[in-house]
């Protein structure tokens, strides 16, 4: 038996019934009376009946005083068979006021029984404590007993029913007070199904409200505005993530029909809002209505709708701060937002979330238009929407930046990378889009919302350093620790940099001629001295300095200091050395590059042809005019120009022809391959004619034992570079190892 039954009573004007119920509690019946044989008598005609389709409970007093007791501690009496004369000639009709005014007890319905036959309570009390019927003692035959319960009972239900609804109305007005508040919908839809509850009478379990946010040609995606009982955890969620797809199916269905729908195991109630606004709401059990119920019914869910019509202007306010007008996602802060509510929800939540950044999506805009790139993030957002599980919350966070939050069989680098395998057509020009992805798996990091965001840009920015596109990376337990590291060595750089003592200083490594086995370049390299002695290598601070711009004020340092001792060794006689030094991009960008470099060659007195600077492929990512303005100016200045690190960048072919550099360094890691039978064994013995055919010099880093030498010869390569020949030295120790060297030719003129 279930509320389906009661319900069916209720429409049914006969509303006796010998079935029972185990479901339902039962109709408490108190008897007041001092004469146990009424009480015998009483509960013999009702044994076993049903009124409404709930059976009935009797409770017994033979007192006034005790009645009151007992209603005090049974507060879900309905009916009270109450006698008129106990203790004293009225007692019965006096604890009237004490039911109603000091018990509160307004809904329990009381009939009034008399023994003696003509003898009426006065009519004034009757009006004054709402007494609902009044009958003699022998009147109260079974069947004339069934028929004043049963109207009591039902009467009793409906004043139930109406003070829950009424409840529920409190909320709707509250909510109306804390519409400029983000929980405004939130009560509002609560309070709707407070009443709706009532109106039925079930309780506010398995109720959903949902609404379209889309438009009428397009009406998702769905949004769950209010909930109770076990789908209390969605509100403010998508419908799509209620797992029950036939009750999906009925929202949506009721929202596009704009109209109740009755189904067998559910009602779905269409509340009409002005300009689209509408919502459903959806309720779990199923209850015939009666006619007049649904026209009840009808005429409340029009008023809800207008009241919600107030809201939805609110939330339209609210929805400006936190919906992206372009392409009508969540916004950054809305995900954060979102990030946080499912953190709460549930705590051992693991799932992932991603920043996805649109690789170039600076060149999409300035090659093609600003509208072109409108509609590139629109067909990204529908792409990403369409071909992700509602599960998935897709946001945009930023210009070119979209958020996601879902499981990890969804969020992870492959599946996103294939959503965006085939090109994008927008007007007629295809696009093939990537992204550089960052993630973090909130079971690593439970935090919150704000923390696992940074996260994810941390890793996002890591997967596109160095200029890469399509990669992505994953804020791990590794990452935070190289971040702290990082800051700490940060903060270290900066001191080492203001103090008065410099920890720094250059070691210069030769560069030896193949054909000629002459010194004809040295590579000035950087050295950090801590005060306990130990030495920080260049490789864990130069790419700080660089993202933090201290490397400019370094780097200036480090070309005064290789030029001044530049000056020193030609003093010394070694004329016609070059000295190398390493320039990052950072530099190289900074509009007082070329302005340093002739102070640094003026103060010095070196000329700009025994200056060379060795830039890495990164440099390429400066736009192409930039870049050929700087390379023309050293050109004129006889600055010569070395590539770094050949081999591990990006570079393409017409990237090197660009460059017109001098020198092509073919970075160590393909040296050490000489001799072995590993697959990039090749690529010196295609660099070194490459390199030369463009007209470069080409040498070879790291070169460390003779075999590696002798191979190198028979490439042709022109120039080495190595501990073999010659590890990076101080100044001193240079020039000592010059005037040893084996077939030292000499003094240059
Ligand atoms: P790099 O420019 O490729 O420098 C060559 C690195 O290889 C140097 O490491 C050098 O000591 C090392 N090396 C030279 N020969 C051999 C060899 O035969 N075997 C091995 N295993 N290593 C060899 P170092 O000095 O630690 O510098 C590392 C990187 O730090 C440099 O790579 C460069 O990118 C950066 N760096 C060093 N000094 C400077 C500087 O003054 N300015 C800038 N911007 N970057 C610097
Ligand atoms: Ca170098
Ligand atoms: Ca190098």
């Amino acid at each position: 038996m279930n509320t389906q039954d009661e319900l069916f009573s209720f429409a049914d004007d006969d509303a006796i019934s010998s079935t029972s119920s185990q479901n339902h509690s039962n109709w408490r019946i108190l008897i007041a009376d001092d004469d146990d044989d009424v009480h015998d008598s009483t509960v013999f005609a009702l044994r076993s009946l049903n009124i409404l389709n709930r059976p009935l409970e009797f409770l017994h007093a033979y007192s006034a005083a005790e009645s009151v007791e007992l209603l005090r501690q049974n507060t879900n009496v309905a009916v009270i068979l109450l006698d008129v004369v106990m203790e004293t000639e009225d007692a019965g009709l006096r604890i009237v006021k004490t039911i109603r005014q000091e018990l509160g007890l307004a809904e329990v319905r009381i009939i009034l029984r008399t023994g003696q036959p003509g003898y009426a309570p006065e009519m004034e009390a009757i009006g004054q404590y709402e007494i609902n019927d009044y009958k003699t003692k022998n009147e109260l035959t079974r069947i004339k007993l069934y028929t004043s319960l049963t109207t009591a009972i039902r009467s009793y239900d409906q004043l139930q029913r109406l003070n829950a609804s009424r409840a529920g109305l409190r909320q709707i007005l509250d909510a109306s007070h804390a519409f400029i508040t983000a929980e405004g919908l939130c009560d509002f839809a609560a309070g709707v199904i407070m009443q709706i509850a009532g109106f039925i009478g079930i309780q506010p379990e398995g109720l959903v409200c949902a609404r379209a946010l889309g438009q009428k040609d397009d009406p998702g995606p769905y949004e769950i505005i209010g909930a109770a009982g076990r789908y209390a955890h969605l509100i403010n969620q998508p419908l799509a993530l209620l797992e029950d797809a036939g009750i999906q199916d009925l929202i949506k269905r009721c929202l596009h029909e704009r109209d109740t729908l009755i189904d067998d195991h559910a009602i779905v109630l269409f509340c009409p809002g002005r300009s689209g606004n509408d919502f459903a709401a959806f309720i779990d059990s199923y209850h015939p209505l009666g006619n007049k119920d649904r026209n009840l019914i009808d005429l409340f869910c029009a008023n809800i709708g207008l009241c919600g019509d107030n809201i939805s202007l609110i939330s339209r306010l609210r929805d400006a701060a936190t919906v992206d007008s372009l392409v009508k996602l969540p916004n950054r802060l809305a995900f954060i937002d979102i990030i946080d509510q499912q953190l709460e929800d549930d705590a051992n939540n693991d799932h992932v979330v991603a920043l996805l950044n649109i690789d170039g999506f600076a060149e999409f805009n300035d090659v093609l238009d600003s509208r072109y790139g409108d509609l590139l993030l629109r067909e990204i957002s529908n792409n990403l929407r369409q071909q992700l599980p509602a599960s998935v919350l897709v946001a945009r966070v930023g210009g070119a930046g979209f958020g996601l939050l879902g499981a990890d069989e969804y969020v992870n680098p492959q599946v996103l990378h294939n959503l965006f395998r085939t090109p994008l057509v927008i007007d007629g020009i295809e696009s093939l889009v990537s992204f550089s992805m960052g993630m973090v798996r909130t079971r690593d990091f439970p935090s919150n919302g704000s923390e696992l965001f940074q996260c994810a840009s941390v890793a996002q920015k890591r997967a596109k350093a160095e200029g890469q596109i399509g990669k992505s990376a994953y804020y791990t337990l590794e990452t935070r620790n190289e971040i702290r590291d990082s800051s700490r060595l940060l903060h270290d750089l900066r001191l080492a940099m203001q103090g008065d003592q410099s920890p720094f200083f250059l070691v210069y490594q030769p560069q030896i001629d193949l054909a000629s086995d002459r010194v004809v370049g040295l590579e000035a390299l950087i050295r950090w001295k801590n005060q306990d002695g130990t030495i920080v290598p260049p490789d864990r601070f130069i790419p700080i300095a660089e993202q933090s711009g201290l490397i400019v004020p370094l780097g200036n340092w480090i070309l005064r200091t290789a030029l001044a001792d530049l000056q020193r060794m030609r003093t010394a006689g070694f004329k016609s050395i070059c000295m190398a030094v390493n320039v990052s991009a950072v530099q190289f960008r900074h509009p007082d590059f070329l302005s340093s470099i002739d102070d640094s060659l003026f103060d010095s007195g070196i000329a700009g042809e025994h200056l060379e600077l060795e830039i890495t492929e990164s440099v390429g990512i400066l736009s192409m005019e930039i870049m050929q303005n700087i390379l023309s100016e050293l050109k004129t200045r006889r600055i010569s120009i070395a590539i770094d690190d050949f081999g591990t960048g990006f570079s393409s072919l017409s990237y090197l022809d660009r460059f017109q550099a001098d020198r092509l360094k073919i970075d160590r890691s393909f040296i050490t391959l000489i001799g072995t039978d590993q697959p990039g064994v090749r690529i010196t013995e295609m660099v070194v004619p490459l390199g030369q055919q463009l007209g470069m010099k080409v040498l070879a880093e790291g070169v460390e034992n003779v075999e590696q030498l002798e191979r190198l010869r028979q490439l042709g390569c022109d120039e080495i570079q190595g501990y073999y020949t010659g590890r990076p030295m101080v100044l001193e120790a240079l020039l000592q190892w010059l005037i040893e060297r084996p077939g030292f030719r000499g003094v240059d003129a």
